[in-house]
């Protein structure tokens, strides 16, 4: 086990209905800590960009537009094993198939409005990191 690095987002549809709070709670109670936390309105191309590794998937331009609908809080999560840690915490893609207790399970309200984003693996936890932040804005 590993100190690591992941990339997190609260979507549109937890900012816009005040779960910031009570979602980053959640990841610091499971040992994750908020290392940069930044609020912030995608622009359409913007979500493009983060999502490009889905842009042949039937979902695409839904998901582009939703995520670029409204702020999101985008957020660097440090601790042990994070990566998968904030897997666990966010829960299954689809609320239907999420676990009792996640983020997912709690909040979210479709498979496309999922409330949180978690990087997948240490390849993508760097470059989506990397796709939101300099290193001079990550603070530990
Ligand atoms: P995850 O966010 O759990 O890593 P994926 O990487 O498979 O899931 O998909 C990225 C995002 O695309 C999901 O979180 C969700 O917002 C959206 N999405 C995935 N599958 C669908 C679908 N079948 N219909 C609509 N949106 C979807
Ligand atoms: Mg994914």
């Amino acid at each position: 086990m590993a100190i690591e690095r992941t990339l997190s987002i609260i979507k549109p549809d937890g900012v816009r209905r005040n779960l910031v709070g009570k979602i980053i709670a959640r990841f610091e109670e499971a040992g994750l800590v908020p290392v940069a936390v930044r609020r912030h309105w995608m622009s359409r191309r913007e979500a493009e960009g983060f999502y490009a590794v889905h842009k042949e998937r039937g979902f695409f331009a839904e998901l582009t537009q939703y995520m670029s609908s409204g702020p999101v809080v985008l957020m660097v999560l440090e601790g042990e094993s994070a990566i998968a840690k904030n897997r666990e915490v966010m829960g299954a893609t689809d609320p239907a198939k999420a676990a009792e207790g996640t983020l997912r399970k709690l909040y979210a309200q479709s498979i496309g409005e999922n409330t949180v984003h978690g990087s997948d693996a240490p390849e993508t936890a760097k470059t989506e990191i990397a796709y939101w932040f300099r290193e001079t804005e990550i603070a530990r």
